[in-house]
């Protein structure tokens, strides 16, 4: 048994989360690795390290003055330091990077030191060894992770430390300098960290209990997911549900490790348990409601569509030649549909309706604006009838005029576009149905 413990930022704020987490790592000896986000917001209106670094480098290579905030965050992790009453010191470390700033800021090797910083941290604080990513964590020429770099030399490296704190968030590039993932990316480490050494469990430890059926923004007290698929929570993460780095399940998921998302200020709690598979029932028919808003609907219609081998290709080629990806494409006999991302279209949509004119020469093409898209994912729609006439008449009771609907043959999921203004109340409305009333 051996267990990856990632923890995230608001799990290591400061002194007194550092403590919890390191009660948490030595009140299980199979917790053998841990991987530390940077220092995240304290209060509500506090600002995470990893921004103050963004900060200090923004302003070192436009040439301004970025000493105010470097003092910030070196004071931030002094007093980790103190408050854990540690005998350490990250002076050594301060004037390195400060030096980086002055002669040569390079973006993200400041943005990593977050992590960084807190991983010497928290090394010395649990007796582990340190395992600085850069030397495990590799990406190749398009920027992309380079999983059998990465897995070999870290599983070496692994195999003959038996207890090491990795830090999140950042590798090597293949020139030899630090790259970070995108934000939140410390997820991806503890993924990466759990596949190479074949842990058990991968947990990652945040500051909620898991996964919620619905965002507690929209909802109240939402219900919580006990356990979830891969393929269920990369829907639901695709459409906004936060807590997890969306790629974060691709390396754990071919070995089938399940992660664990877990609670650091409420440790009893069994959080979340993602899994490959699973015979445990959701405790309702579906697993989850996610939504976004903002998304365009581009109306392609042409008589006789359906008989014209190579016209859905040559409309997603107008797509293609402008850089733009398309979210679904629910199609009919003699329409067709393409669904893209509002702010990633809006400035490229005469240059796109024309390329659809050049190339595929249909009637007509409209575009629908302001349409909001909801995921209703559920592993157990397969084998329940009738859901789909349940969110149906969910909606037209709530007055929500569904403007599109896209289920995939995986019966997974159905994807609901409504009005951006009915976003929320469509949301309730399904929840009520699904969980309130649990049928
Ligand atoms: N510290 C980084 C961020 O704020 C990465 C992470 O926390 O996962 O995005």
């Amino acid at each position: 048994m051996m267990k990856v413990v990632k923890f995230g930022g608001s799990s290591l704020a400061d002194a007194r989360q550092f403590a919890k987490a390191g009660e948490i790592i030595r009140a299980d000896e199979t917790r053998m690795y841990v991987v530390p986000s940077a220092p995240g917001k304290r209060f509500s209106g506090d600002t995470k390290v990893t921004d103050l670094l963004y900060t200090c480098y923004n302003r070192a290579a436009a040439g301004e003055s970025w000493q105010d905030p470097f003092r910030d965050i070196c004071s931030r992790y002094n007093e980790i330091i103190k408050g854990l009453g540690l005998d350490y010191s990250l002076q050594e470390e301060f004037d390195l990077i400060e030096k980086n700033l002055r002669e040569a800021p390079a973006k993200d090797y400041i943005a990593s030191r977050g992590e960084y910083l807190n991983g010497r941290i928290m090394a010395a604080y649990l007796g582990y060894e340190f395992i600085d990513a850069a030397e495990v964590i590799f990406f190749d020429e398009t920027g992309s992770l380079n999983e059998r770099k990465t897995k070999k030399v870290m599983g070496e490296r692994l195999k003959n430390t038996p207890r090491a704190v990795i830090p999140g968030f950042y590798g090597q590039d293949c020139s030899g300098e630090v790259k970070t993932f995108s934000r939140g990316g410390s997820d991806i480490t503890g993924s990466i960290v759990a596949g190479a050494c074949h842990a058990s469990v991968y947990e990652n430890w945040t500051d909620v209990s898991g996964f919620l059926v619905a965002d507690p923004r929209i909802v109240k007290d939402p219900a919580a997911i006990k356990t979830i698929t891969y393929k269920e929570l990369r829907e639901l993460s695709y459409m906004g549900a936060g807590v997890l780095h969306e790629d974060a399940i691709f390396p754990v998921r071919h070995e089938g490790i399940p992660i664990n998302i877990r609670n650091t200020n409420r440790p009893d709690d069994d959080g979340t348990w993602i899994v490959e598979s699973t015979c445990q029932k959701s405790g309702y028919v579906i697993t989850g409601i996610a939504g976004k808003k903002d998304f365009c609907a581009v109306l392609i219609s042409k008589d006789m569509m359906n008989s014209e081998i190579g016209f859905g290709r040559k409309v997603l080629q107008a797509f293609e030649e402008n850089n733009i990806s398309f979210e679904h494409m629910p199609s009919g006999i003699d329409t067709m549909t393409i669904v893209v991302h509002e702010t990633e279209f809006i400035d490229k949509e005469q240059r796109v309706v024309s390329a659809i004119h050049r190339l595929a020469d249909p009637d007509a093409i409209e575009i629908e604006s302001d349409l909001a898209l909801i995921a209703v994912v559920g592993r157990g729609m397969k084998a329940q009838r009738g859901t789909a006439g349940r969110i149906f008449s969910a909606l037209a009771h709530a007055h929500v005029n569904v403007r599109m609907i896209d289920q995939g043959s995986s019966e997974l999921n159905i994807i609901i576009g409504v009005e951006n203004r009915d976003f929320e109340a469509a949301i309730r409305a399904i929840y009520a149905i699904f969980v309130e009333t649990q049928l």
